[in-house]
């Protein structure tokens, strides 16, 4: 593969924005060379300025359940930029897709538009902690929730990738409030209830760990938490940034059958464009103003072009046979990569909840962000340094889950799957 016009975009890209990327695991310091630069996207594949091309496991880290370039959603988006691409004002296309959410999303009995996660878990805090007039929140070790400071503590994704312990630049005061329990660990929450119970806002949660790998509940943990909340008085939150419409049309809350208080939603509401949201019961919702005193406000929230972008995504993606054929394929890239690795002797786990999929080097299963740090790394990175070369593209990160689109079934998936054993062969080389 030839990368000299890539080298010389990233090149230039580095003399002006910080590590020539504006969000950091893009840069592949984890997995070492460089990025490629990227020309465009085209279902499930991306191709470089070079002229080469990838099969796409990452979409956009999630977003892209229909793959790159979607023909209902590139019309859509052309129809409504010339009706105006935002106005700072009421318009239909909100209400539509905020009831279109609902339908699959009953627990949000009322929502809010955002533009990104993070802003969606800056909001969700202030709002549990407006409701329930106290200060502490549980959050999970290698949970990510986007970077507000007070969700920073002990975070996955890029925090993890790059093996910074706590983030510089943010007060011990705006963590002070954070207590940090383990996933798949119920005693480690009883215990900080028992200690200080009634101070605890919410319990805020990945139910499906995304940014640490792929970590899968224990049958009855997400249960757990819901009584234990229950008990004490504090809301339960769950982050389905990631798993929202993705393990599951109606994202985890469906798939596992635990309501949670309030939701966090995004990527894949936005269809790709940037957007977020939260809602929940009613109740806690209406303490937001302009009905209650907690304040949160957006110019560009509920911004037109993203709304059709996620209303149309959406609509394609919840048409008959459209989630479960994507399923499919990510099972079959699971067996894939099981097979593959056995047949070189290399240990691996993998699984897919859904659309989602992960895969550690290492023999036994990871349950919890403290069991990644057994998995073997270098092995990953050699993996991924020869799957690229085969032109499949995996997180740059061993500790980023993977995510497929219904565009991937057939030439994609047969492609990765073919391309896997140069994979194993280079993962099995010392
Ligand atoms: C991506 C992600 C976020 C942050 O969303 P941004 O749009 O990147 O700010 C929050 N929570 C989870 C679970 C995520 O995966």
């Amino acid at each position: 593969m030839r990368h000299a016009r890539s080298s010389e975009v990233f090149e230039k890209a580095k003399r002006i924005l910080p590590g020539g990327v504006n969000s950091p695991v893009r840069a592949f310091r984890s997995v070492g060379g460089e990025p490629f630069v990227v020309q465009r996207g085209e279902g499930a594949f991306l191709i470089d300025v070079d002229g080469n091309r990838y099969v796409d496991f990452i979409n956009s880290w999630g977003p892209l359940v229909l793959g790159h370039a979607h023909p209902s959603v590139v019309a859509a988006l052309h129809e409504q930029a010339q009706l105006g691409t935002s106005f700072g004002a009421c318009h239909e296309r909100e209400v539509e897709l905020a009831e279109e959410v609902q339908r699959l999303f009953p627990s949000l009995e009322l929502l809010r538009f955002v533009n990104s996660g993070t802003e969606a878990g800056m909001a969700v805090i202030r709002l549990a902690r407006g409701f329930t007039r106290r200060e502490k929140i549980i959050k999970f070790e290698g949970c990510y929730h986007g970077h507000a400071d007070a969700l920073l503590a002990k975070a996955g994704s890029g925090v993890l990738t790059l093996g910074l312990p706590d983030c510089a630049g943010v007060p011990s005061a705006a963590v002070s409030a954070t207590l940090v329990a383990e996933f798949n660990n119920i005693e480690s929450v009883e215990r900080i209830f028992a200690a200080c119970g009634d101070e605890v806002a919410a319990v805020i949660l990945e139910p499906v760990v995304g940014n640490c790998g792929l970590l899968v509940p224990r049958p009855e943990f997400l249960a757990a938490l819901r009584k234990i909340t229950e008990r004490h008085g504090a809301l339960l939150i769950f982050d389905e940034v990631m798993t929202g419409f993705r393990v599951h049309l109606g994202g985890a809350q469906a798939l596992y059958g635990v309501r949670p208080d309030l939701t966090m939603l995004g990527k894949v509401i936005g269809g790709g464009l940037p957007v977020g949201a939260f809602g929940g019961r009613r109740e806690i919702m209406e303490q937001l103003a302009p009905l209650g005193p907690v304040y949160q406000a957006g110019t560009l929230s509920g911004n037109p072009l993203a709304m059709v972008a996620g209303l149309t995504t959406l609509q394609e993606w919840r048409k008959p046979g459209v989630f479960e054929m994507a399923c499919g394929v990510a099972e079959s890239l699971v067996e894939g990569l099981r097979s593959g690795a056995a047949r070189h002797g290399v240990p691996l786990v993998a699984q897919s909840v859904g659309t989602m999929f992960g895969f550690f080097f290492s023999p036994t299963p990871i349950c919890s962000f403290r069991e990644t740090v057994s998995t073997d790394r270098e092995a990953f990175q050699r993996f991924f340094h020869a799957m690229l070369d085969q032109g499949v593209y995996f997180a740059p990160s061993a500790f980023e889950a993977g995510f497929v689109s219904a565009a991937h079934a057939g030439e994609a998936i047969n492609h990765a799957l073919a391309a896997l054993d140069a994979g194993f062969a280079a993962a099995a080389r010392r």
